[in-house]
């Protein structure tokens, strides 16, 4: 099989090894969960249950009118202690309801279920419409990113020709979606499948990189035995260059199919889906198990972890619970960054008592050597950030146009094609902050138009 890929990109060190080999584990007696409201992206929500509440695993607590929603349910049963802002894993303070485990009262020596979930639902018999409202219902985004509702992303207003699973998971040090495509190939395959009946695809790829070779054949062997495939439907893996960000959707599109997603476009331009391993699963057991989106397994790691992890937790879950339960470990000596997320596109935040989010693949503690902190030098024009760029802007002129305020030449440029994968800052001899500038830049530009949209009305 051939590998295939796109142009740029660069090679940070991998840093897999010490989590890739580890199976997945469950972390088990729960005692109190801190749930973010707003995990999604799209319109805030509003808390559907007050303090003192008994909830059940699995039950609404917080919902919104509006598309762009998703709701959130408890993650464990128990009381609500509290409803009040708790910092998050984008490092901003947000309303968290709180829960406490608590077992129900036996009523004539009967204890009722804690759980609360939906009766299954066949995605193969129901309609589309059913479908899409199964997996609103299951409060389902994007695991892998900014949390998009997956409801939407599955509604495109275009014909779709492939969906792809995005197995490239080429962040440095994480392996929980390595881990998932070995120890649940079925459901990652029948994630495919129902992604693929929902679009109306004809065809669906799991996209691996070169260095998960040996999940290939496990892969494989769920296509084969699948009997979505047994059907007729037709589903295959597709090889991957190890290369940074290879797992960006528009570098997965373009390496895949040959096809480049327009600027300022969106997969369905080109006629594709791209989703995640984690939303795959939970995409087959919000049908299968009715059961929502109430945990998600993630990588802990990095030089300061003593104690490497592929764990499941639920949502909402302080990552000093994790620690506590003994499933993983840290160095607090030598630990000096934590990041939520990976090494390239992740946030550095200030603690862990952070809870797990729908959207944290990974957390990672640093030691001296990995969280280096460089000054920035001239720029000597190298070129070598623009050979590294994968949307092909020149991320050296950008950043002179961000840093003298001409947001109209950082517009044209290309600035809110910029991905934010740090690739450019990576490569650049003169540790110029360059991605880090365009983060900032970006939101300022965003400011500015939503301001001139204002005025024009
Ligand atoms: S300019 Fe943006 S997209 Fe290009 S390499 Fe830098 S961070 Fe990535
Ligand atoms: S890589 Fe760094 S030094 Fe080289 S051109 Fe880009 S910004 Fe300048």
């Amino acid at each position: 099989m051939t590998a295939k890929t796109f142009r740029g990109g660069a090679h940070p060190p991998e840093q897999k090894d010490r989590s890739s080999g580890l199976a997945v584990e469950r972390l088990r007696d729960v005692k109190q969960v801190v749930i973010p409201v707003n995990q999604h992206f799209g319109a805030p929500l509003q808390p559907l249950v007050k303090v003192g509440d008994y909830v059940k695993r699995g039950q609404k607590i917080a919902d919104a009118d509006g598309r762009m929603t998703v709701p959130v349910h408890a993650s464990l049963a128990g009381i609500v202690k509290k409803i009040e802002p708790r910092t998050q894993s984008n490092n901003l303070d947000g309303p968290c309801i709180i829960i406490e485990a608590k077992q129900p009262e036996p009523v004539d020596g009967v204890v009722e279920s804690t759980d609360d979930f939906m009766p299954p639902l066949d995605p193969f018999v129901c309609s589309k419409e059913e479908a899409l409202a199964r997996i609103r219902a299951a409060g389902i985004v994007g695991m892998g990113g900014a949390g998009f509702p997956t409801h939407v992303k599955l509604a495109p207003s275009k014909p779709i020709s492939y969906v792809i699973a995005n197995g490239a998971e080429c962040e440095p040090y994480l392996t929980i979606d390595e881990r998932t495509m070995i120890e649940r190939p079925e459901d990652v395959v029948e994630g495919v499948a129902i992604t693929m009946k929902i679009v109306n695809a004809p065809e669906g790829i799991i996209a691996v990189e070169e260095n998960k070779m040996h999940a290939i054949p496990l892969l494989e062997k769920a296509i084969a035995s699948s009997p979505r495939t047994r059907a007729g439907m037709k589903i295959r893996v597709q090889l991957l260059k190890t290369k940074y960000p290879q797992g960006g959707e528009k570098m997965l599109i373009t390496a895949i199919t040959g096809k480049e997603v327009p600027s300022g476009g969106l997969p369905m331009d080109v006629g594709c889906v791209v989703q995640n391993i984690g939303t795959l699963c939970a995409m087959v057991e919000a049908f299968r198990d009715g059961k929502p989106l109430i945990e998600r397994g993630l990588t802990i790691t990095g030089g300061a972890c003593t104690k490497p992890a592929n764990v499941i937790a639920p949502i909402g879950t302080p990552v000093a619970d994790i620690i506590a339960a003994g499933l993983t470990a840290v160095d607090d000596e030598a630990l000096r960054r934590i990041i939520y997320g990976g090494p390239m596109m992740g946030v550095a935040v200030p603690n862990y008592a952070i809870p797990v989010q729908k959207n944290t693949s990974g957390v990672l503690f640093m030691n001296e050597e990995e969280a280096v902190h460089y000054e920035e030098e001239t720029c000597i024009r190298c070129g070598r950030c623009m050979r590294a760029c994968p949307i092909r802007i020149s991320p050296a002129l950008l950043a002179v146009s961000v840093e003298t305020g001409d947001y109209k030449e950082a517009e044209k440029i290309g600035l809110l094609d910029c991905i934010e994968c740090g690739s450019c800052s990576f490569v650049c001899p003169a540790h110029r902050h360059l991605v880090q500038k365009f983060r900032v830049g970006k939101q300022i530009l965003r400011t500015i138009k939503q301001k001139e949209a204002q005025n024009a009305r």
